[in-house]
This record gives C-alpha cells, structure tokens and sequence, in this order.
C-alpha cells in the first residue's frame, strides 16, 4: 500500500485526488493539508481522514506527498518532504523559471515527479507535437488554451510546456518566439514566433489547441479534459510510480516511457 498525504486536499483538484485515491486498492490517503485558518481544517476528506496544516507533523506517516497548491506553497511543501527524504509529486503550475531550477536543485535528495499536466492524452500531445513541429517546420504555430475562471496562471503549464516543445523541436529561443496574445498594430507575423492565448470563462476544465497552419490549410490537435478525473487519475499512478524510483526529477513522459520515442 503507498501512503500519501495530499497537500490543497480541499482544492479542485485535491479533493478530486482523495476520492480516486479512497476507491484505489493500492494507496491509502494518510493526510490531508492546507494552509492555517482555512476554513475546512478539522473537516474530514474522505471518513478517518481530517484536515490539518502541518505537513511536518505527519509526514512520517507517509510515503508520499502530493501537492495541487500554488508555487509559493509547494515550494514550502517540498522543503519539508525534502527534509524527511519522502517521494513528491508535484501538480501545481505557474512557477517562474528560477522556482523551476530550485525544484530540480531539491529533486537530486528525493524522488520527485513534476509534471503541468498529469494526464494521459496530454503526454501524447507532448510527443505528437514534436513531431508535427518537425514536419511542418515552415507552419505558423499557434496554441489555445481554455481554463474555467478561478484559474490563477497564465498562459497553463501545459501551453508552456506545448510552447517549449515546438521551440525545441524547430531550434528557436523560447524568449524570443512567445508572443502572449496581440493587440494593436502588431504588424505581419514573423515565422519564428509561436502565438500562445488564454482563454479564462465559466468553468472550463482545460483544453488545448496547437494549431499549424500553412498555405492552403492548417492542421489543428486539440485535447479536452472532460473533468478533472484524468488530472487525478495520473497523479495518483505518479505516486505509485515515483516511490519505486532513485532520488532525481522526472516527468509524465519518464512514466509514461515516452522520453525514448523523441526523434
Ligand atoms: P484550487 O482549487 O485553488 O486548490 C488549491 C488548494 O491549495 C486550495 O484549497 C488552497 O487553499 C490550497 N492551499 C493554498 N496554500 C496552501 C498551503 N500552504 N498548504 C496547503 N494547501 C494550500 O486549485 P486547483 O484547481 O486544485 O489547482 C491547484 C494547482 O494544480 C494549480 O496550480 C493548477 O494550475 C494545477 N493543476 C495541475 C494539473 C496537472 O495535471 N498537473 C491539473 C489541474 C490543475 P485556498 O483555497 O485557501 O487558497
């Protein structure tokens, strides 16, 4: 049985976590966490499991730490995990490039798994992309992505990490090509740029549209979360997965084994 504690148990996708996690015959949730004065702390998550805002104070409890909270919190969070030298799986986004490179710093002390997007068809976006980039080097390409309105970062991670993926794969200076939605008089778009646009309305669960398009027709590969279940559902086979691994810092493809297949 893995043992995890969930860190923003009580969040969108938190409380999502802990429902999987209940009905999973191989983890158990040992702890549930968010910050102080929040107003669930005390409640229970799923029964036997209550609310507290000390990670230090249980983490012995588990093997594992999942965090869906905000940078500034997972940050702390991984501090803590690192400190007790316990696997972590990290879902939150909208870190900066510098709190990026202090989470691998730390990973070299544990096992940890940090992924944007923890979901199946986005891992295969990942690696389609790449290779549509490749073909269709001379293609304008642009990302959309949608989110509900409570979302915090902008553009998501995974159009980030989408953006970073066409950069890399047409050799250009991810600096230089983001272009974060236009206005104004722009002028003509040059070739080297990737237009990245964030859409925030209702509540949209999260979808992503790379679009390539060239003379006479655009290709376009969209993916929609239906719900939050495959979010979830991948942070829960993270951890599984992410115990059995050396310390280091990995991601969904180095789950999924689809670093290999890059070309
Ligand atoms: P959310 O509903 O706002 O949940 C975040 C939870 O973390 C809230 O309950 C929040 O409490 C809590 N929190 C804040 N500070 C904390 C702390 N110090 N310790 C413990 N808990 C704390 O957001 P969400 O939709 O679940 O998303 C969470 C993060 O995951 C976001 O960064 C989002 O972009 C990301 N995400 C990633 C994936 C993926 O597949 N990787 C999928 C979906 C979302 P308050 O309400 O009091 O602030």
């Amino acid at each position: 049985m893995v043992k995890v504690i969930v860190c923003g148990a009580c969040g969108r996708m938190g409380r999502r976590i802990a429902d999987i996690l209940s009905e999973d015959g191989e983890t158990e949730l040992v702890g549930a966490i968010e910050a102080k004065g929040h107003k669930d702390l005390g409640t229970e998550v799923i029964p036997g499991v209550k609310v507290t805002d000390s990670l230090e104070k249980i983490i012995d409890r588990a093997g594992v730490v999942i965090d869906f909270t905000n940078p500034q919190a997972s940050l702390k969070n991984l501090e803590v995990a690192a400190k007790f030298k316990k696997a972590m799986v990290i879902g939150t986004t909208g870190h900066t490039e510098q709190e990026k490179k202090l989470v691998a710093e730390k990973a070299k002390t544990i096992p940890l798994l940090m992924a944007p997007n923890m979901s199946l068809g986005v891992n295969l976006l990942f690696q389609v992309v790449d290779s549509v980039a490749k073909v269709l080097k001379d293609y304008d390409a642009e990302i959309v992505e949608a989110h509900h309105n409570r979302k915090k970062d902008a553009p998501s991670g995974t159009a980030a990490k989408l953006e970073e993926t066409i950069a890399e794969a047409l050799d250009l200076n991810i600096k230089e090509a983001g272009v974060y939605g236009r206005k104004g008089m722009v002028g003509p778009r040059k070739p080297e740029e990737i237009g990245v646009h964030s859409v925030r309305a209702g509540d949209i669960v999260g979808e992503h549209t790379v679009i390539f398009a060239g003379p006479g027709e655009r290709l376009e590969l969209t993916h929609r979360a239906h719900s939050r279940d495959c979010f979830a559902r991948g942070a829960l086979e993270a951890a599984k997965w992410i115990v059995k691994q050396s310390p280091g810092f990995y991601d969904m493809q180095d789950l999924l084994g689809l670093k290999g297949s890059k070309k």
